[in-house]
C-alpha cells in the first residue's frame, strides 16, 4: 500500500512519514502542491494524505487538480477547525478531513478505514436499481452499461442509498454512516455531496433515481 503525503512543514511531514511506514505502508512526502501533484500524477498511490496549508499552490488547488484525473482517496489535514473549510474539502472530492493537532492513532484509523472501503470485499454482489449497478467488489459504478466515476465518499453514498433502497435515509443518518459525523450542523457536507452524486448518476439520464424527501432526507429508488 502506497501512500503520498502532501505537506510542507517538515516536522509534520516526518511525523506522518515515521508513523505510516511503522505501520507498515510505502510513503513518500512531497513538501508543496507542485511537487504533490506530480508526484501524485505520475505514481500509483493507493492513498494521499494533503495538507490544506501549503505554499504556492494550497491543498484546495492540488484537490481540484487532482480531482480532474485521479480518484485516489484523499484524506485532508487542516489546521483550521472551520466548517466552510470542511464543505469546500469534500465539495472538491476529498474522501475525509482531519484537523490538526491530532493523535497519530486518529490518523491511522482513518486511513485504514479509506484503504478498506477501497478495496475489494469477496462475495458482495452488485446492487441493481433499474439500470444502474454498484459493484462493491470491483468498486465500481455504471448506469446503462456506461461507468461513472466517483470518488471513494460518493461511491459510499451510493452503496448506502442503493443498500436502503426504498428506505428514506435523514441527512443526519446518511452523515454519521458515511463521514462519521455526529452533528447536525454538519449535515450541509450531505446535500454537498448528494447533489454531485446526482450530477453524475442522474442527471444525464430521464429517469431519476435519487428523490428528496423534503425535511426528511433522500431515498433511492424507480418511480415508474
Ligand atoms: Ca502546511
Amino acid at each position: 500500500m502506497k501512500i503520498l503525503v502532501i505537506e510542507d512543514e517538515p516536522k509534520a511531514a516526518e511525523y506522518l512519514r515515521q508513523g505510516l511506514a511503522e505501520s507498515g505502508y510505502l510513503v513518500e512526502v512531497a513538501a508543496n502542491g507542485v511537487d504533490g501533484l506530480h508526484a501524485a500524477a505520475s505514481g500509483d498511490h493507493d492513498l494521499v494524505v494533503l495538507d490544506v496549508m501549503l505554499p504556492g499552490i494550497d491543498g484546495f488547488a492540488v484537490l481540484s487538480a487532482l480531482r480532474t484525473g485521479k480518484q485516489v482517496p484523499v484524506l485532508m489535514l487542516t489546521a483550521r477547525d472551520r466548517i466552510d473549510d470542511k464543505v469546500r474539502g469534500f465539495e472538491l472530492g476529498a474522501d475525509d478531513y482531519l484537523v490538526k493537532p491530532f493523535q497519530f492513532p486518529e490518523l491511522l484509523a482513518r486511513v485504514r478505514a479509506l484503504l478498506k472501503r477501497n478495496q475489494a470485499v469477496p462475495g458482495d454482489p452488485v446492487v441493481r436499481v433499474g439500470e444502474l449497478e454498484i459493484d462493491p467488489v470491483r468498486h465500481r459504478a455504471t448506469r446503462g452499461g456506461q461507468r461513472i466515476d466517483l470518488s471513494a465518499k460518493e461511491f459510499a453514498l451510493l452503496s448506502l442509498l442503493a443498500q436502503k433502497t426504498g428506505q428514506v435515509l435523514s441527512r443526519t443518518q446518511i452523515a454519521s454512516l458515511v463521514w462519521d459525523i455526529h452533528f447536525d450542523s454538519d449535515t450541509n457536507v450531505v446535500e454537498v455531496a448528494v447533489r454531485r452524486l446526482r450530477a453524475k448518476i442522474d442527471d444525464p439520464f430521464p429517469e431519476k433515481l435519487i428523490h428528496t424527501v423534503r425535511g426528511v432526507g433522500y431515498v433511492l429508488e424507480r418511480r415508474v
